[in-house]
């Protein structure tokens, strides 16, 4: 498959929509990133070439998608007790729901919801030792770039963090936090900080589309059926409220940030990532899903 074609074909399709949705705003450091920035990455498991079109080289916050990082760190470190403390089954509800949360009296719906993530991040810190490095070390090696949190970035969002922090509140009023609060919310605002380009990106979520391949980096290490299960979630939470229509209308796992991120895998066949600061009303990128949806649609691949 020449992917590099099918790229430059899906950029014209789409490119009519590309004044569609607002960049996030919410985390003011956010608000000042040009809106009108498009690119994506594929990186196929065979020997084919990678492909990338676009600005596929141009870093971007993660945001959410740091999550599939955090569940991955944590499943390695407490199996399947993880489950103890929250769900897995999809939402329903935006990342930042409060409502959800109280009536299921504190246990997160799942692990990529804001609230999951927050007990996630309350994991990682009492399990690892200098969270903000051992974590770091492994997203660099499963990138296998040189990548860093943006401080800035996490300390705009901090300001801001109203709804995570009532959030993480219910949390630690229900027991479902061990640490303290604000070192809760610092390090999972910190882990959504991080940057990468499409490509890294795309390159770091190659071990959940060769599951086959044993999965360690930096000492976190997974099952193939951990990171089948991983993917499983993907394809169920990874959208929040959109996760049906992403899986309606593309059919890979996959995971989005309000960065306008979106990274997705075919099972043993390629990852891809792809970039798009405009989001839609639920916090996805416009373009991200419109190019994904042209890349299964048109090349007739995809898990269903
Ligand atoms: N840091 C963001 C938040 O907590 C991440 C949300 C997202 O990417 N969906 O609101």
């Amino acid at each position: 498959m020449n992917y590099q074609d099918v790229l430059s074909k899906i950029y014209e399709e789409i490119k009519p929509f590309a004044n569609e949705g607002q960049q996030a705003t919410y985390i003011p450091a956010l608000a000042s990133v040009n809106p009108n920035q498009f690119g994506i990455c594929i990186e196929p498991l065979d020997d084919s070439p990678v492909s990338s079109f676009g600005a596929a080289d141009v870093r971007f916050s993660m945001q959410s998608i740091s999550k599939v990082f955090m569940l991955a760190a944590c499943l390695s470190l407490e199996g399947d007790n993880l489950w103890k403390r929250m769900g897995k089954e999809p939402s329903g509800t935006a990342f930042n729901s409060l409502v959800q949360l109280e009536f299921e009296k504190g246990k997160p719906r799942n692990p990529f919801i804001n609230a999951g993530a927050l007990v996630m991040s309350d994991i990682l810190i009492s399990r690892m030792k200098d969270v903000e490095q051992t974590f770091l070390n492994f997203v660099r090696e499963i990138s296998g770039s040189h990548v860093d949190y943006n401080r800035v970035v996490a300390q705009s969002e901090e300001e801001q963090a109203y709804l995570n922090t009532a959030i993480a509140n219910l949390l630690k009023y229900h027991g479902n936090i061990e640490n303290k609060i604000d070192d809760v919310l610092h390090f999972y605002i910190l882990c959504c900080s991080i940057e990468m380009n499409c490509c890294e990106l795309a390159h770091a979520f190659r071990p959940f589309a060769d599951h086959r391949h044993p999965f360690c980096f930096a000492g976190i290490s997974l099952t193939t059926s951990q990171v089948k299960r991983i993917n499983a979630i993907m394809q169920t939470c990874g959208f929040y409220d959109e996760a049906g229509e992403f899986s309606y209308l593309v059919g890979l796992p996959g995971k989005s940030g309000v960065g306008g991120g979106i990274a997705a895998i075919h099972p043993s066949q390629y990852s891809v990532a792809v970039w798009s600061p405009r989001l839609n009303s639920k916090g996805n990128s416009v373009m991200g899903l419109k190019a994904l949806e042209l890349l299964t649609t048109e090349t007739e691949e995809s898990i269903f």
